[in-house]
């Protein structure tokens, strides 16, 4: 498991993960052809991509804010074979957060991205005990998730039943530790939530501001920098693929103007990057450590 820290003036940014998964070409790049694609990434032999899975912890005025809480373990054993985890790959999650120095206890704040059950698949986690119960893995953290992302969850259609499970996020309202919040929102004084959609109705974004640095973790509003780089391409996950693209030149108005840091949660290669003009375009550099 990597484990990489980076400054934003005054506060703390580890980038951490639940290991790495293998996922179908198809969702990330949707109408894109494949000859055009497989210029930049390659595919295994069945067409799989390697497919990162970072989480944050930010460190800002005495909190300890976890940004998304990966896979989990509580996927079927065929699932788990789906996305290439062996049976002792458990507790990834953990086992990163204690390479970084962190407890369970420690974490503050738990902000869910969205619901999609690659970004809180650990949010909850059998205990011990005869009916082995969902709990929350952080006792003490507060649950930060968005109101509209609550309800769609809540309410799956067809289409994402296969990704949105309730027992991902129920459990936190039975042990009294989820907090719904309704847009934009601040989780200090550095760092804020940004509401970004396009890939589900609310997703948000995390972007971390201070001492004139600035940072953002762009979950699955771009997951990949080349999704960055050009702008048709949104993946066929995105329930808003019209929005998406709107969302993502937002990104760019902003991380452009700011110089801002772009941390990729998925892209097996950029982890942070930064946008440079090249010939009349915007491309991400990446910022290897
Ligand atoms: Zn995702």
């Amino acid at each position: 498991m990597a484990h990489r820290k980076i400054k934003v003036g005054r506060v703390t940014v580890h980038i951490v993960d639940d290991g790495q998964v293998w996922t179908d070409a198809g969702g990330l790049f949707g109408l894109v052809p494949k000859r055009l694609w497989s210029r930049f990434v390659t595919a295994d032999a069945e067409n799989r991509l390697p497919t990162a899975l970072r989480c944050l912890v930010i460190e800002s005025q005495g909190q300890r804010i976890l940004v998304d809480t990966g896979y989990g373990d509580k996927m079927t054993p065929r699932v788990r074979e789906i996305l290439g985890l062996g049976p002792d790959q458990r507790d990834r999650l953990l086992h990163s957060l204690a390479e970084a120095g962190f407890g369970p206890e420690d974490i503050d704040i738990v902000l869910n991205t969205h619901l999609h059950a690659d970004h809180c698949g650990g949010n909850t986690r059998p205990s011990e005990g005869p009916d082995s119960p969902l709990v929350p893995p952080f006792p003490r953290a507060t649950y930060w998730v968005q109101r509209w992302e609550l309800a769609d969850a809540s309410f799956p259609d067809e289409r994402t039943r296969g990704t949105y499970f309730s027992e991902n996020f129920q459990p936190l309202a039975q042990a009294g530790q989820l907090r719904v919040v309704d847009g934009d929102v601040w989780l200090t004084d550095e760092v804020r939530a940004w509401v970004t959609p396009g890939h589900t109705r609310s997703h948000q974004c995390v972007v971390i501001e201070s001492e004139g640095e600035s940072a953002i973790f762009l979950g699955d509003a771009v997951p990949w920098a080349i999704l960055l780089e050009r702008l048709a391409w949104v993946p066929a996950y995105d329930v808003e693929p019209l929005v998406s693209i709107r969302t993502k030149k937002q990104i760019i108005a902003w991380a452009t103007h700011y110089h801002a840091r772009l941390i990729f949660q998925h892209d097996p290669e950029v982890d942070v990057g930064t946008l440079v003009a090249s010939d009349g375009k915007w491309i991400v550099r990446h910022l290897p450590e």
